[in-house]
């Protein structure tokens, strides 16, 4: 496919660009085996060379691949062993998959209020949080609560992404969850890995993710003395395959968003009424993130970036308390279940009543960046979008 029949897909971009017949080795070995099901034969399976791969780069000791990031939330979630109704407290700023993961698990989401990066302030948590998800948004590296239990990191906008001692996001908390939905660093259409460095948890979470059962590769499941009810999460040989394409692939894709992003942040207009939101140098540079003066300036810029075909996206769909799910405290169950359970649970943990938030949102524009053009091109896209900004 040429660059140019590309450039028209820019919404939907990073891992997708190096989807290639002639790249697709591990899919190739996938179909001439004829072995679609992860546990059929007692060889190393695709998914588990996956999960091998991912530890070994991410410095994790134990992977399981999963269907999506949500899944592998919610995996995380039961492994901790909670009681229904137990309180779950999550950034006010993320996708609302985080909410949905907690309440299809019998839990209850708590909004947390974000800083000036817009990641969950932790200074906000009550000192008895016993679990929490902490979202690094457009591989934005986000900090840790110290001393939480149960602290799982949603990593689906950031793999790749470090904190400043090195070690990899998704690898420092309880758990670490991260999704190859089609719109992040890689993809596979859908797809999820979970990771954490804590041997009986990894074993009850494989558990769980196969019906309650500890199978055997190549052998009928066998049900423990202690086993437990369970789903069926386990992984398919030819998305593990297209993943593990993808991997090979991570180093040029990081690389590549890192050139964009320094070549693009040099070429920003002189103007004081737009501000570069720094980012950290772990950070997964997947956009520029800016801010402008006022809601109508944001405004207009998204009007002129678009009218001239530049991608941009805004983060008001991120803004978790005016989602109707939590608005409302909406379910399918009759009863309202989980939240029927919330009793006294306060609706949010916010300093200001979100305005600080909203007004942070309401001032932000992000341009995603793009690791597969050259040097030139990505210097070219900058330009144009410099003068783009300076005709406002
Ligand atoms: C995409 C995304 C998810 C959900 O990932 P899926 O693989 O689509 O289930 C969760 N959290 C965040 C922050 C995301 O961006």
């Amino acid at each position: 496919m040429t660059l140019q029949k590309r450039q028209g897909q820019r919404f939907l971009p990073y891992g997708a660009n190096y989807l290639n017949w002639s790249d697709m080795h591990e899919l190739q070995q996938v179909i001439e085996q004829s072995v679609l099901f992860r546990y059929q034969t007692e060889s190393e399976s695709m998914a588990s060379r996956l999960e091998r791969t991912v530890g070994e780069r991410l410095g994790a000791e134990h992977v399981l691949a999963v269907h999506n990031c949500t899944e592998a939330l919610r995996l995380a979630l039961v492994s901790t062993r909670p009681a229904v109704g137990d309180v779950v407290y999550i950034p006010a700023v993320t996708f609302v998959a985080v909410a949905g993961a907690v309440l299809s698990t019998g839990l209850i989401p708590v909004p947390v209020d974000v800083d000036e990066t817009l990641a969950l302030d932790t200074s906000l948590l009550p000192a008895d949080a016993r679990r929490v998800i902490v979202a690094h948004m457009e591989g934005a590296v986000a900090p840790l609560p110290a001393t939480v239990p149960f602290v799982i990191e949603d990593a689906a906008q950031a793999l790749g992404a470090r904190f400043p001692d090195g070690r990899h996001v998704g690898t420092r908390g309880y758990a670490g969850a991260f999704s190859f939905h089609h719109n992040k660093v890689l993809t596979s259409g859908e797809g999820g890995l979970l990771v954490t460095n804590d041997r009986a948890a990894w074993e009850e979470m494989r558990c769980y993710h196969d019906h309650g059962s500890a199978r055997k590769p190549g052998r009928y499941p066998t049900w423990n003395e202690d086993a437990y009810y369970g789903e069926n999460l386990v992984t398919s040989e030819e998305v593990a395959a297209i993943q593990l394409q993808q991997f090979r692939h991570l180093d040029e894709v990081l690389a590549g968003l890192e050139r964009h992003y320094r070549i693009a942040s040099q070429e920003l207009p002189d103007r004081s009424d737009i501000a570069l939101v720094p980012r950290s140098p772990g950070d997964v540079k997947i956009s520029l993130r800016l801010r402008l003066a006022n809601r109508e300036l944001r405004d207009t810029a998204v009007e002129r970036l678009t009218a001239q075909g530049i991608a941009n996206w805004t983060l008001g769909k991120y803004f978790l308390p005016e989602h109707p799910v939590l608005a409302g405290r909406r379910s399918l169950y009759a009863d309202g279940f989980p939240w029927n359970l919330a009793g006294a649970v306060p609706r949010a943990l916010t300093r200001d009543g979100f305005a600080r938030t909203r007004s942070l949102l309401d001032r932000t524009l992000c341009v995603p960046l793009s690791p597969e053009l050259s040097e030139q091109q990505q210097a070219t896209a900058a330009k144009l979008l410099r003068r783009t900004l300076e005709t406002m």
